[in-house]
């Protein structure tokens, strides 16, 4: 076995470690890319609609066609005599199938028609010349009856045709009236009622809304709820002429589009009527229009007879589509489900149980700041959260820069204990309590000379180029108190010369000969032993500024011979540098 060779090895699981960058540069490239794709996705996204938590929509239609028409009627071909008569609804209307309604707008009438032999109608197929051009018994689909065999004469012309057995006399293949009958079928009105049910939201409601003026007229922008339609108006939608249409028929769609956002707080569900012509009005149509035969019945001298008739007539199709969306709700909900595993669950009670998630979440990602010349942290004793200054100070001193809060990073146990380890040197050399004793009475009566920005009485002014100055205005408090060179833990973490040669030890086993390089080595290890004891992690430790105070107890207590300090560099740029 190549790899696996204890048990442990087998419950391993290996996950890749995120480090966090906090940086301007890279977080704006970071977010240019995100913005890139999300525009992308979101631009596909709505390109075909998928943003929507979408449902289809059941409903339900009813119709009501109204209105009445005067119709003339030539009773005989070739005669003038025409005849008035009063359609409605019952007349112009026929029962459909599905979510249809039709309307008739014109009409040929064949009357009088009972069971005998007669020509059959002259067409390329019927035309004789004799009998043998006739056959007993052909019928086809085309055809109007079943032949006899014969060839007649066709009524008064000079045509033959072939005699059948059929419906007689048989209905002449003219053209529709023109204009069309019920012309006026224009200024019909009809009411569409429609119910709709979103089932996977439970939601249902219907496009007769409460305080609907019954007497209302669709319109796209004056009234463009109103449920009831005038036939013209909805042709004049779709670009096409009333009058034409209705000499061959047609088919009208009336597409009723629910654009619902069934959201709690932003709810909004109104139905959105649309018009399109859906049969073929091309000129080169083969059977253009829309239309049906039908016919009425009836006995004159106890022989059955009836009136054929050819309907033309528009057909209209409701077609009812509907998206209900849950936009926000769907939000809050994602949010709310993802809260726990982001930095958000800290303040989350929803997730106590997910202490393990925060533990793993937290050795997962680390989080840095990008270096920069500009970052500096500064730490106040009256203060639990350390500063972050991350910004051209312009001048101004440290001390009065606001910066930002960042909470102040635990020191890793391992480090605490190092320190600690040398808290309690070796036996103290005789003499030396009674320094740091002479030292504390000396620092309270320097207390007088302080600058006025200082709040512990024991900073001093800074010997910097006055380019660099700022950088050193900066006291160990926010507000007045005592400073934190006069605290038991700075004598013995930062000024305990035992501890520091302890340090320096691990890092330069042959300590310097010369006094002053010793001085340089133990001042410049104070320092970093106040900043590891302030600022936790070595991260933002390169990056604390002293206060005034600790520098210069630090180098009253390891002093250079020509006092000349060249103070705090940026590690990654040029920060205070003494020319
Ligand atoms: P020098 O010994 O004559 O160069 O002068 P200093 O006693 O001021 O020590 C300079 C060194 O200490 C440089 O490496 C500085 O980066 C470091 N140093 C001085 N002041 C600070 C400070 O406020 N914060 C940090 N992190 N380092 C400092
Ligand atoms: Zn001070
Ligand atoms: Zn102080």
């Amino acid at each position: 076995m190549p790899d696996c060779c204890s048990c442990g090895d087998v419950f391993q699981y290996e996950t890749v470690k995120v480090i966090r960058i906090q940086s301007a540069n890279y977080g704006t490239i970071k977010w240019f890319l995100h913005m890139l794709v999300f525009s992308y996705v979101s631009f596909a996204l709505v390109k075909d609609k998928l943003y929507q938590q979408k449902e289809p929509v059941i409903s339900s239609v009813h119709t009501k066609v109204k209105g009445i028409a005067e119709v003339k009627e030539t009773l005989e071909k070739g005669m003038k005599e025409t005849v008035r008569s009063i359609f409605d609804t019952a007349d112009y209307t026929f029962p459909v199938q599905g979510n249809s309604f039709f309307v008739m707008t014109n009409f040929r009438k064949t009357e009088g028609q009972e069971q005998g032999l007669c020509p059959e109608y002259p067409t390329r197929r019927t035309i004789c010349s004799s009998d043998s051009n006739c056959k007993k018994g052909r019928m086809n689909p085309q055809s109007n009856g079943i032949q006899t065999g014969k060839c007649v004469k066709y009524y008064n012309t000079t045509k033959k045709t072939c005699e059948v057995t059929a419906w007689c006399p048989i209905e002449t293949a003219e053209e529709a009236p023109k204009p069309a009958l019920l012309n006026s079928a224009e200024n019909f009105t009809v009411f569409i009622k429609n119910n709709i049910d979103f089932p996977g939201h439970n939601y249902t409601t219907r496009n007769i809304f409460p305080g609907l003026n019954t007497t209302c007229t669709f319109h796209k922008t004056r009234d463009p709820l109103c449920p009831i339609f005038r036939l013209g108006d909805i042709f004049q939608e779709t670009g096409d002429n009333f009058s034409d249409v209705a000499i061959k028929g047609g088919i009208m769609g009336i597409e009723i589009y629910w654009d619902c956002n069934l959201d709690r707080w932003f709810q909004h569900c109104r139905p959105k009527y649309s018009f399109r012509r859906l049969d073929d009005k091309s000129s080169e149509s083969l059977y253009p229009g829309y239309n049906f035969r039908y016919a009425k019945y009836y006995k004159e001298n106890n022989v059955e007879k009836r009136t054929l008739i050819k309907v033309f007539g528009i057909r209209f199709d409701i077609l009812v589509f509907g998206t209900a969306t849950l936009f926000i709700d769907f939000l809050i909900s994602t949010y709310s489900s993802k809260c726990c595993g982001s930095q958000v669950y800290r303040f989350c009670k929803c997730c106590e149980p997910f202490a393990v998630n925060e533990y793993y979440h937290k050795k997962k990602f680390e989080n840095i700041v990008a270096p920069k010349s500009t970052l500096k942290y500064v730490s106040f004793v009256d203060e639990s959260n350390i500063r972050m200054v991350d910004q051209q100070l312009l001048g101004r001193r440290l001390q009065d820069v606001k910066g930002e809060e960042v909470p102040r990073p635990l020191m890793e146990f391992r480090d605490l204990s190092r320190l600690a380890l040398s808290v309690h040197p070796s036996p103290p050399k005789p003499g030396q309590p009674e320094e740091i004793e002479l030292l504390s009475k000396e620092e309270t009566s320097t207390s007088h000379g302080s600058p006025d920005w200082c709040q512990c009485g024991n900073c001093l002014p800074s010997k910097l180029p006055e380019s660099h100055r700022y950088l050193e205005e900066l006291c160990c408090r926010k507000g007045k108190g005592q400073c934190i060179t006069t605290s038991e833990a700075f004598r013995k973490l930062i000024l305990s010369r035992s501890t520091l040669q302890f340090f320096l030890l691990y890092e330069k086993p042959l300590p310097e000969p010369d006094a002053d390089s010793s001085n340089r080595e133990l001042r410049h290890c104070a320092y970093r032993c106040y900043t590891a004891w302030r600022f936790g992690s070595q991260d933002l430790a390169d990056f604390a500024i002293l206060p005034s105070c600790c520098r210069w107890r630090i180098r009253k207590e390891f002093p250079k011979s020509d006092g000349k300090y060249s103070g705090f560099k940026s590690p990654y740029g040029c920060g205070a540098q003494q020319s």
